[in-house]
């Protein structure tokens, strides 16, 4: 039986798909925006956090603790020395059977409201073997959903999708050049798995974070309704960029520099997509 960590479980979300769903979030991710609001999720290994709040900045912690460039890495011993216990490791490992009852407690009041399970990240299909088992073993049980970049060979990706009930599919940037310089890798996959998503007559949702001077401009968002009028989707969810995202990055010893204007509003040029007939929820 596969493995996996897990650095979050949020229970009765309301974001991450139809009704209130209990979120799964998976450790890992291949991708690096530039954005990413849980940067606590990017790595595989169990990074240890530290909690600002309550913390006097005796400076403990850090004394016991390693730099790995500009990256500070916090030890067993800074956990140890910490008077306020504001330590503590981010990830949980589980086995599918031990997270699927887990999460299946509350299956009948998730499905009482329409919604069920979701796995987010970090990036799920990273993970796809142990995704595949909690998948399988949630069938007929509740609705399955996954939050995912789509970054993943194609085969994976069915695979995948055959357990899957419910996706939610984040679609940020249509100019490759641009997807390698914000996130990291090409989106060339991603835009293939798309095809193989609208083809697979499951149920979607794309999503685009909507990020200053990055993936609001008129060009990417236009890029993005052409390809969606394309493949007959009518509907988009905008998640405008939250100013708080870069909080985070200190309590896994990360730093956040954004190329972008952190202080601009993000744009989301809703006409772009009524031209098109396709219809915008800003979460
Ligand atoms: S040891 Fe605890 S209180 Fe002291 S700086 Fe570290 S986190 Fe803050």
């Amino acid at each position: 039986m596969k493995k996996a960590m897990v650095f979050s479980i949020e229970e009765f979300a309301t974001y991450d798909g139809p009704g209130i769903r209990t979120t799964v979030f998976l450790k890992g991710c291949p991708l690096r925006c530039e954005w990413c609001h849980n940067p606590e999720g990017q790595s595989t290994k169990n990074q240890i956090i530290k909690s600002q709040n309550g913390c006097t900045g005796c400076g403990r912690c850090v004394k016991e603790a390693r730099f790995v460039g500009k990256r500070i890495e916090y030890t067993e011993r800074s956990i140890e020395v910490c008077p306020n216990r504001l330590l503590r490791y981010c990830g949980v490992w589980y086995t599918s059977e031990e997270l699927v009852d887990k999460i299946g407690e509350n299956a009948d009041i998730l499905n009482a409201s329409g919604g069920g399970i979701t796995f987010s990240g970090g990036e799920p299909l990273s993970q796809h073997e142990f995704l595949f088992e909690c998948l399988k073993r949630l069938k007929n049980k509740t609705s399955r959903a996954i939050q995912t970049s789509g970054y993943c060979d194609s085969d994976v990706f069915k695979k995948i999708l055959s357990e899957t009930d419910y996706v939610l599919y984040d679609i940020k940037l249509v100019d490759e050049d641009a997807h390698i310089r914000y996130t990291g890798v090409s989106n060339k996959k991603i835009l293939d798995n798309f095809k193989i998503l609208v083809e697979s007559g499951k149920e979607f949702v794309v999503r685009t974070p909507l990020i200053p001077g990055v993936t609001d401009t008129v060009e990417n968002l236009n890029g993005i309704a052409t390809l969606l009028a394309e493949n007959q989707v009518s509907y988009i969810e905008l998640l405008p960029y939250n100013s708080f995202a870069g909080g985070k990055y200190a309590s896994v010893g990360m730093e956040y520099h954004p190329s972008f204007d952190e202080g601009l509003r993000p744009q989301p040029h809703i006409d772009i997509f009524e031209e098109k007939s396709i219809q915008v929820k800003i979460m």
